[in-house]
């Protein structure tokens, strides 16, 4: 990753040659919003102006400049709950939102919404940071003080959205305690920010109070996934995307004329580049993390549920409160689903470790990350 100066350049000028013109940007937008120079235009991260300053914050919060992801772990959660394949573990759980109207509205079971209203009506944060889909499959950054306003932005947008713009943007605004829906990358930009804020971004990065983290497999390229969509379901209104468990092989695409499936091939030709280079299926770096569940009951049943990941003190906190305000429904958890998480979780490291060593031409280079960082067996 040196580019060969004297002086190791660390602003936009590292950022372009090692992440955006090497097609390692997630789009995660954590850069943008912080200087001029840098801008989120219909899901790309754009340079306006070149930089040429030494250092600089954008360099500085990228999840795919280097990590020290121990020390990043050892800042944020309790050493004892660490695991090599899922990060900080306090507990796992099988949820829902108990209210049908978020429910309904949800992705799957409405957890996340539900989690993010309970903490904004609590007061334990007096902003939310959420996506926002609009008719051209676009995801927009969406800032939420009201509770009730929280069920209208759910649902999966499977195309990146500009999260750490938006959270960077409230952050310099007079909110004072702000909770975040994130994405692995976003969830690693934004542990950067909590863990070794710049010098003088104390302040500002010290109001992040939670941070809501989402599964992820893979996001999609939204100029591919527009294209697909126009030729698989053409001018029917598009009311949702959802991917079951991968032994069903496809994408459901919930219109106003029924469901259409996309065979995952197709599906998989439009994942954006960058996620190939991602280690992190279960948003290690959030204080609680959130997938779909998975049951013997089968998908039809477990859409409605979801899986979460107790991380950190404050992801139990709100947990214990969902449970005692009745927000959330709990059932047991199936036996199994712990070890099947751990397999699928290792699988995408090594995944990404082999991407990585592939691009930089040596099996023990990994660009971003260090080997024994991602390693498990
Ligand atoms: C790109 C992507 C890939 C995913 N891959 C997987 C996977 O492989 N396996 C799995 O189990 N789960 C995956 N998920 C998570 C899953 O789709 C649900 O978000 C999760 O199960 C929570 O469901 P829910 O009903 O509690 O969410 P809801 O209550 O519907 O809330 C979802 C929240 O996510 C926010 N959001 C939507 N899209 C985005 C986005 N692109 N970036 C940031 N925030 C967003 C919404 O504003 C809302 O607050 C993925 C999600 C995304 C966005
Ligand atoms: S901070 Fe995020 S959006 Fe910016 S270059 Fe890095 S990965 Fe891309
Ligand atoms: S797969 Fe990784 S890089 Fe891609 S959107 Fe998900 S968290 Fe970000």
């Amino acid at each position: 990753m040196n580019m060969g100066n004297e002086v190791e350049q660390k602003g936009q000028v590292w950022i372009k040659q090692n992440v955006l013109d090497q097609d390692l940007c997630t789009g995660c937008t954590a850069c943008v919003g912080l200087c001029p120079y840098q801008k989120y235009h219909r899901d790309s991260t754009v340079i306006l102006h070149d930089c040429d300053r030494p250092f600089g914050r954008c360099e500085a919060y990228c999840p795919r400049s280097p990590s020290d992801l121990a020390a990043l772990n050892e800042a944020l959660f309790d050493p004892r709950d660490l695991t090599p394949e899922l990060g900080a573990i306090k507990g796992l759980y099988v949820t829902r939102a108990a209210d049908e109207k978020v429910r309904g509205a949800a992705q799957h079971g409405g957890t996340v919404s539900a989690l993010m209203a309970l903490a904004l009506s609590e007061g334990l944060i007096d902003s939310a940071v959420l996506a926002e889909g609009d008719a051209s499959l676009i995801s927009h950054g969406a800032s939420v003080q009201d509770a009730e306003q929280v069920a209208a932005k759910a649902g999966s947008r499977f195309v990146v959205s500009p999260t750490g713009a938006t959270f960077n943007q409230l952050s310099q605004s007079e909110a004072q305690a702000i909770g975040v829906v994130a994405t692995p990358c976003q969830a690693l930009a934004l542990a950067k920010m909590r863990a070794h804020p710049a010098p003088g971004d104390e302040e500002r990065t010290a109001k992040l109070k939670l941070v809501v983290g989402l599964f992820c497999g893979w996001a999609l390229d939204w100029r591919g996934l527009k294209a697909l969509l126009t030729e698989k379901v053409g001018q029917a209104e598009i009311l949702g995307l959802d991917i079951p468990p991968s032994k069903h092989k496809c994408m459901e695409v919930h219109t106003d004329k029924g469901m259409v499936e996309i065979g995952i091939d197709e599906v998989q030709e439009i994942v954006r580049p960058s996620c190939n280079y991602c280690f992190d299926m279960t948003c290690e770096f959030a204080d609680l993390s959130v997938g779909s569940a998975r049951s013997p009951e089968g998908w039809q049943v477990d859409r409605g549920w979801n899986q979460v990941i107790v991380r950190s003190a404050a992801g139990q906190e709100l947990m214990d409160l969902a449970r005692e305000k009745g927000v959330l429904e709990f059932k047991e958890l199936p036996e199994g689903n712990l070890e099947k998480l751990r397999a699928a979780a290792a699988g995408k490291k090594r995944t990404c470790a082999a991407n990585l060593s592939d691009k930089s031409g040596d099996p023990d280079d990994l660009l971003y990350l260090k080997g024994e960082d991602i390693s498990c067996q």
